[in-house]
């Protein structure tokens, strides 16, 4: 199983201190932000301890593709409404994607935007104009655009949203897709029935596109679009739902991420990672 969690990047030891953490974890899998989520702030890559990173990684027999990167928030391509946040959107998107280059990082999720006062047409086409403006054809590094809860404007709740973007981009090749267990469950997608939301996924978008999963809980109920992450098993998808979601022999080389809340300010993460593996 490949599986870990999202690991902090903080000063001093930087990537170096990320695979750290995921191996204090058992982990052979981590997911990092390049710089603070909110902001646009970024230190030049030469000094994140990339080589060092790199190397522990390798000692530990862990891919460099199962480290991977999520874009911050400020990103919204699907705005339509203010010229200088989209603006703002494809050139740190164009940064970003720079920088996951420059680490030696294959994937970088991405939520797709949020449409605030214009319509979801105009929202989602804004999102495919800014991916046109953005990717290259000879780049590395692959987008995972995120299933969305779709909480407020969000575009991204339904399969077909994402299966419309890459339709109409035209460097597809460079886009797949990050599943988010909270968040299709926040969407209305039933989790006890977790094969026919697979073959749902397989008919609209292709399982081989399928390259993350977020493994999350969720605070709300099934259709409550409100996207608040639970502790495995202490939500309403429950440890059952999610044991059989990271065991599924379907996705087998899908890279599953945690980014379960802290408790007590404690990351729960290698006692979720342990539990999800155990036999049951
Ligand atoms: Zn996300």
């Amino acid at each position: 199983m490949i599986i870990g969690s999202h690991c902090k990047m903080s000063s001093k030891d930087f990537l170096l201190g990320s695979v750290n953490e995921a191996l204090s974890y058992d982990a052979n899998a981590l997911m990092i932000y390049t710089g603070a989520p909110q902001n646009t702030m970024r230190r030049p890559v030469k000094d994140l301890k990339v080589k060092e990173a790199t190397e522990l990684l390798a000692q530990n027999n862990i891919p460099m593709e199962n480290m991977i990167a999520h874009a911050p928030y400020i990103i919204n391509l699907a705005n339509c409404v203010n010229a200088s946040t989209f603006e703002l959107a494809t050139t740190f998107l164009e940064k970003e994607i720079a920088r996951c280059e420059e680490i030696g990082l294959k994937y970088l999720v991405l939520h797709p935007g949020s449409f605030t006062t214009a319509t979801f047409d105009k929202g989602i086409n804004k999102i495919v104009e800014g991916l046109n403006m953005v990717l290259k054809q000879d780049q590395k590094v692959t987008i995972l655009l995120e299933t969305m809860s779709g909480k407020g404007s969000e575009v991204g709740y339904e399969f077909e949203h994402l299966k419309y973007i890459m339709d109409n981009t035209i460097f597809k090749q460079h886009l797949a897709v990050c599943l988010d267990t909270c968040h299709i469950h926040d969407a209305g997608y039933d989790l006890n029935d977790f094969d026919t939301i697979l073959n749902d996924f397989d008919k609209i978008i292709g399982l081989d596109k399928l390259k993350v999963m977020h493994i999350n809980d969720s605070k709300n109920e099934m259709g409550a679009k409100k996207d608040r992450h639970a502790n495995i098993g202490d939500g309403f998808i429950g440890f059952k739902n999610l044991h059989y979601i990271v065991n599924h022999e379907k996705l087998e080389n899908v890279i599953k991420i945690l980014e379960t809340p802290y408790i007590e300010e404690q990351a729960p993460y290698k006692a979720e990672i342990a539990l999800l593996k155990s036999e049951i």
